[in-house]
C-alpha cells in the first residue's frame, strides 16, 4: 500500500531534475523544483536521442510530442581526412534535436503533473535527513531531496560520498547554427569529420532539426586558439573545407566544454538522491548522457512508487540501476579515451570511430 502525497525537492530543472519531477508528479508525488538559472534553458545546441532515451519519454507519455519536433538524420557517416569512411543508414534507432525542445517537453510534462518550478532558486546545501538548503536561507524537508545539478555538483560532499571526477584530454566547443540553403538530403546525415593531417581535429556535424545543426568542434584541450568562442573559422576551414560555408554563417549559441566523468561511492545517502550528470557524468563520446540520466531519473521515480519505504527504494534503485551505468560510463570513458585527438591518430580499428548506439545498419 503506497502512501499518498509524498514530497520531494529536487535541485536544478536540467533533463534530469525535470525527468525525475515528471515521473514523481504523474505518481501522485507533490514536488518543487528549484532551478538556480533565471530562466529554465538547455545550453548546448542539439541532442542525440536514443533507445533509453526513448524508453523514458514513453515512459512520461510524450514520445509522440518528442518524435513530431524532433529530427531523424538519414544516418552517420565517419569521414578520414576529405574522404568517406564508412556510412550507417539510420532506421529509427537515433533522432537528433534542439536541446531546448527536450527541455521543454520535459518541464511541460513536469508542469502537467502538478510539478511547480521556481527558478532564480540555487540550493546551497543538503542535509541527508532529507533537507535541502537554499541561497536565501530557507530549509526545504521533505520525504527525498534530490540533486539534480550537474556536473559542477558539491552536493555529494555533504552526504559523506567520495567522488571521483576525471577530465579527459580534449576540449569541445559547441556551436548552433542556421542550415537553410545547404543542398537537400546529404546534409540530412549526422557527419563526423576527423583530420589527422597536421594537428588532429575533429568536426561533428548533426542536423537537429529542418532548419537547425550543430557542430561539435574538438582538439586537445591543449589547443586554447581553437578553442575560443566563438571559434575562428579560418583555424577550422583548412582541415574542413566540406564545411566553410556552415563555419562561416553566425553561431546561434556558442559552449565550450571538457569531456568528463563524475563517479560517486553511491547515488543516495539517507534521504538523499543524486541524479543525472551530478551523479555519473560521463564523456559524450556515445552522446547518451542525457538519455542515461532521464532513464535513470524515471526508473528512480519507479522504485520509489513501487513501495512505502524510501530507504529499500533507493537502495533497489542502485542495485537494480547502477551496474548498467557503470558498464555505459566505461564505454564513454574507452570511446573518449582511444579516439582522443590529444593522443593522435587512434591504434585501433576506425571502425571503432562510430559509437555502438550510430551503427544502425
Ligand atoms: C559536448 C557534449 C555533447 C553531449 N551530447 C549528448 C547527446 O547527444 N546525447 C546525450 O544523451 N547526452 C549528451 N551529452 C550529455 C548531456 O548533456 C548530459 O548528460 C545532460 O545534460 C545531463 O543533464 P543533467 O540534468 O544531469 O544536468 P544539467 O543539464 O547540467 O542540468 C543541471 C541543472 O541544474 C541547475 N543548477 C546547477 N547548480 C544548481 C544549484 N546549486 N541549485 C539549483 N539549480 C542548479 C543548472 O542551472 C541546470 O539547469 C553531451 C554532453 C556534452 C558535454
Amino acid at each position: 500500500m503506497v502512501q499518498s502525497m509524498r514530497t520531494a525537492e529536487i535541485a536544478g530543472a536540467g533533463l534530469a531534475g525535470l525527468a525525475l519531477a515528471a515521473g514523481l508528479g504523474q505518481r501522485g508525488w507533490q514536488v518543487v523544483v528549484h532551478e538556480a538559472g533565471p530562466v529554465l534553458r538547455s545550453g548546448g545546441g542539439g541532442l542525440y536521442l536514443s533507445r533509453d532515451g526513448f524508453w523514458a519519454l514513453d515512459q512520461l507519455g510524450h514520445s509522440e510530442t518528442f518524435r513530431r519536433s524532433s529530427f531523424e538524420p538519414r544516418g552517420f557517416e565517419t569521414w578520414i581526412n576529405g574522404r568517406l569512411h564508412r556510412a550507417h543508414e539510420n532506421h529509427g534507432v537515433f533522432r537528433t534535436t534542439l536541446r531546448q525542445n527536450l527541455h521543454n517537453i520535459l518541464a511541460d510534462a513536469a508542469r502537467t503533473a502538478g510539478v511547480e518550478i521556481r527558478t532564480g532558486s540555487r540550493a546551497t546545501g543538503v542535509d541527508r535527513a532529507g533537507v535541502l538548503l537554499l541561497e536565501d536561507g530557507t530549509l526545504r524537508a521533505a520525504d527525498l531531496v534530490v540533486a539534480a545539478d550537474g556536473v559542477g555538483s558539491r552536493m555529494s560532499a555533504a552526504l559523506g560520498l567520495t567522488r571521483d571526477h576525471i577530465v579527459h584530454d580534449d576540449g569541445l566547443v559547441r556551436v548552433l547554427l542556421d542550415r537553410t540553403g545547404l543542398p537537400p538530403g546529404e546534409w540530412d546525415w549526422s557527419k563526423d569529420f576527423w583530420s589527422y593531417e597536421g594537428t588532429p581535429l575533429r568536426i561533428l556535424y548533426s542536423p537537429c532539426s529542418v532548419d537547425h545543426c550543430y557542430l561539435v568542434m574538438m582538439t586537445s584541450a591543449e589547443d586554447a586558439v581553437r578553442l575560443t568562442l566563438p571559434p575562428d573559422p579560418a583555424l577550422w576551414t583548412p582541415a574542413f573545407p566540406e564545411l566553410a560555408p556552415l563555419l562561416h554563417r553566425a553561431p546561434k549559441e556558442t559552449r565550450f566544454d571538457r569531456y568528463g566523468s563524475i563517479r560517486l561511492s553511491a547515488w543516495a545517502s539517507g534521504r538523499v538522491a543524486l541524479v543525472g550528470d551530478a551523479a555519473h557524468a560521463m564523456p559524450s563520446s556515445h552522446a547518451r548522457g542525457a538519455n542515461i540520466s532521464i532513464r535513470n531519473a524515471v526508473k528512480l521515480a519507479h522504485a520509489l512508487t513501487a513501495t512505502d519505504d524510501i530507504d529499500a527504494a533507493l537502495a533497489a534503485w542502485q542495485a537494480e540501476m547502477r551496474p548498467a551505468v557503470d558498464a555505459d560510463q566505461r564505454e564513454a570513458e574507452h570511446l573518449a579515451a582511444s579516439r582522443s585527438l590529444h593522443r593522435g591518430r587512434p591504434q585501433i580499428d576506425l571502425d571503432e570511430l562510430v559509437p555502438s548506439n550510430m551503427k544502425t545498419a
